[in-house]
């Protein structure tokens, strides 16, 4: 077992170490997950303050204690909704959720058929529900379909995947996944966290906009919602099973009170001006066309999440600080986030970014 400076040192040399840094607020933000900039629009603030004066800064216990308050039960209804599935149920974290999810539904003798490219928390959720995990090719629904049929376990077969996917930004072929799982009898989850609040009329994601139901849906608050916080979308009977059996949900506190209301104060928002995640995709796809012009790779992009692909570690580190001198934030991600040899600055765009904006990071790229 190598100490822990060796590993440090190790990733050093590979130009994989990673710090922890303040982003500058000065600087021009293109690697943000607040799509909407909804964490400081004053009402959903608003609505956070009051939820702190009315219920205090914490919830006081888990859901089944003490815990479960009416903001919780609301924004449950509200996400049900938004979604178009009869239940949902709040979670700690888009994290937590996916854990609590995959290790209650699946298990021993089961088979999770898991994308190759998705997020690392139902990576760990599949790992840790302990049924075989089968990674397919990236969004190929070929390859799915042939490890699905070629299986035949004895237990419950389970496909898994984003629906956009955090570090390319393109979309998985739900409705031929949908197809191929109703057709051999496998249980579909999605991981809708890049998609709640930006696709679909109302910001209900992939799956309501393309009119298909998975058994499950998951997603977060934290990214277009503003706030923090996670949960699942699913039949009631499904909810009431994850309220008995998902450890992530039983064994911790409550959402709090703050970050639930925000939530809620951010799907007002979203109610009211149900097509703003659309004119954010518009936005992505001028700044993706502009990047295509100048013979950039982004990948299979067709989300608000534009990735400039270089491969190489170094380089993009060295762009990204270019970037950052010219007072633009332009994370690079780096394995393991993404496979060796596909390292790459992961812009997002936001609702606030203006043309002007996105000409400001052309231009810094025509400059070289
Ligand atoms: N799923 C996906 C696809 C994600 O990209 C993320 C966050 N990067 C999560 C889940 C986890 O969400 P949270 O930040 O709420 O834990």
């Amino acid at each position: 077992m190598r100490s822990e400076t060796e590993v440090l040192k190790e990733l050093e040399a590979r130009g994989l170490r990673r710090k922890l840094t303040i982003h500058d607020r000065m600087l021009l933000n293109f690697s943000s997950n607040d799509y909407l900039n909804l964490s400081s629009h004053p009402m959903v603030k608003k609505r956070a303050i009051d939820a702190v004066e009315q219920f205090g800064t914490g919830a006081g216990g888990s859901r089944l204690m003490t815990g479960n308050l009416p903001l919780h039960e609301e924004l449950e209804k509200k996400l049900a909704k938004l979604t178009g599935m009869e239940t949902a149920l709040l979670f700690g974290s888009g994290f937590l959720t996916n854990m609590g999810v995959l290790t209650a539904i699946a298990g021993r003798g089961d088979v999770i058929f898991s994308d190759r490219l998705n997020h690392a928390s139902l990576i760990d959720g599949a790992s840790a529900s302990r049924a075989e995990v089968k990674r397919y090719r990236h969004c190929s629904v070929e390859h799915l379909s042939d490890l699905v049929r070629a299986d035949n376990c004895s237990g419950q077969k389970f496909i898994v995947t984003d629906s956009v996917f955090s570090m390319d930004g393109d979309i998985a072929p739900l409705r031929d996944i949908y197809e191929l799982a109703r057709h051999e009898g496998c249980i579909l989850v999605v991981d809708e966290a890049h998609a709640i609040g930006v696709f679909g009329s109302g910001g209900g994601g992939v799956c309501r906009d393309i009119g298909i139901k998975p058994d499950i849906i998951t997603g977060t608050l934290s990214k277009a919602l503003g706030s923090y916080g996670g949960f699942a979308a699913c039949s009631a009977p499904m909810r009431e099973f994850f309220v008995n059996r998902s450890r992530s949900f039983v064994y911790t506190t409550g959402l709090p009170p703050a970050a639930t209301a925000a939530a809620l104060g951010s799907l007002e928002i979203l109610g009211s001006s149900p097509e703003i995640g659309l004119s954010l995709l518009k936005k992505a796809g001028l700044f993706r066309s502009k990047l295509n012009e100048l013979g950039f790779d982004t990948c299979n992009s067709d989300s608000q999440i534009v990735p400039l692909k270089t491969g190489e570690n170094s380089e993009v580190i060295s762009m990204s600080s270019s970037f950052r001198k010219a007072g633009i934030l332009a994370v690079a991600i780096r394995p393991p986030t993404v496979p060796p040899g596909t390292s790459r600055l992961r812009f997002s765009l936001t609702l606030n970014h203006s043309n002007e904006d996105i000409m400001r990071v052309i231009s810094h790229l025509e400059a070289g």
